[in-house]
């Protein structure tokens, strides 16, 4: 039997919509050169694939993930409004990826509000109001109405998911947020769950937040964070604002992470303001893949390719645009790989 230390595996790779494919060209690059044990099985999904075969998810793209467990995705457009569901949320329901992990580290030299911020936020992926309830409720189209469905099972096992992680990491402290005081029924019962498990760590500090109070305590003082742990809307939109204290988007990695099968994305979209430009910076997707090598067992690599973004990110002059630089994807790309040859 080949050890699964040293095997190659194989990822499913969605290169994306709009800047994905240029972000992922650059990513594929500086994993090989980094090293990487990886082999491609590249598959379909999002507008592309809608436009091309009328499918924004096609069953060889889900045949794919099931068979390989592991996945990495530039990231995949949706229609606003209307049109398909999101590519994104089925992708993360059908494979039961239950836990968004969406670290914000400050990065050496990137120009950044705070110069210490080293935190986690650990989302719900599955439930909340991305369950997908949602209807008109009179025939003339004129009231709608959105269900947040947050059950027991889902708010236990990703509080269980944020200790263990804290544990792993030597972290300190868990923020739960939640709006408890008004949703009593649904947030109060996932801050019940993570009571309970709290109870089970008392290793780990633990403190709860209403989540309007905790955007004003992140936006004034984000180092007294540690980790975050909250449901799948609140964890969407802290996340953004968490990547807004580490200099933007651009630099901030996700992993969705499920029992059965894990798939590693960037928190930002597929900036459609850029995209075929050549400007993107493709740092989040790079260390989403940083991600992805650590669960693959593949520390070396990933810490090798950390230590080369990150010192391309140092240099003024290798950063891309949207860190204040004049770079543009492929210059950042080559910055990364001089210092990995
Ligand atoms: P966005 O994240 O695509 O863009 C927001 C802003 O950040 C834009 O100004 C963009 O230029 C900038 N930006 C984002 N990533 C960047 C990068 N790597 N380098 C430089 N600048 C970058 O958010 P949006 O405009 O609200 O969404 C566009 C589309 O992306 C929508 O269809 C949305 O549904 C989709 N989306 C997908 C994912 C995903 O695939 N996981 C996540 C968020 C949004």
């Amino acid at each position: 039997m080949p050890d699964p230390v040293l095997a190659t595996p194989t990822v499913s790779l969605i290169r994306g919509d709009g800047i994905g494919p240029e972000i992922a060209d650059a990513t594929l690059k500086v994993l090989a050169a980094a090293g990487a044990r990886v082999a491609w099985d590249e598959v379909p999904a999002g507008l592309g694939a809608f436009e091309a075969e009328k499918d924004p998810l096609p069953g060889r793209t889900l045949e794919s993930i099931r068979r390989h467990r592991v996945a990495l995705k530039g990231p995949l457009g949706t229609p606003i409004g209307e049109g398909f569901r999101s590519v994104n949320v089925a992708l993360r329901q059908t494979f039961d990826l239950y836990a968004n992990v969406r670290p914000a580290r400050t990065i050496a030299g990137v120009p950044a509000r705070y110069p210490q911020v080293d935190l986690v936020v650990v989302r719900e992926n599955t439930e909340d109001l991305y369950a997908g309830v949602e209807h008109y409720v009179d025939p003339r189209r004129s009231a709608a109405e959105s269900i947040a469905i947050i059950t027991r099972y889902g708010s236990t096992r990703i509080a269980e998911y944020a200790f263990e992680l804290a544990r792993r990491e030597g972290r300190k402290k868990i923020s739960v947020v939640h709006k408890a005081n008004i949703l009593k029924l649904s947030n109060g019962l996932f801050l019940e769950c993570a009571r309970e498990v709290a109870r089970r760590y008392p290793d780990i500090q633990c403190e709860e937040l209403i989540v309007d109070s905790c955007c004003m305590k992140l936006v004034l003082d984000p180092s007294r964070f540690d980790v975050i742990l909250t449901m799948n809307m609140f964890g969407d939109i802290l996340s953004d604002l968490t990547a807004g204290l580490i200099g933007g988007l651009g630099v901030a990695p996700a992993a969705n992470i499920g029992v059965d099968a894990a798939l590693f994305e960037a928190v930002h979209g597929t900036a459609p303001d850029i995209a075929g430009k050549g400007l993107a910076n493709p740092t989040a997707l790079m260390l989403s893949a940083c991600l992805m090598l650590d669960y693959l067992h593949q520390e070396e690599a990933a810490a090798r390719l950390r230590k080369a973004i990150y010192g391309a990110l140092a240099e003024p002059a290798s950063r891309t645009r949207d860190l204040g630089g004049q770079a543009n994807t492929v210059q950042f790309t080559q910055a990364i790989l001089r210092a990995l040859a």
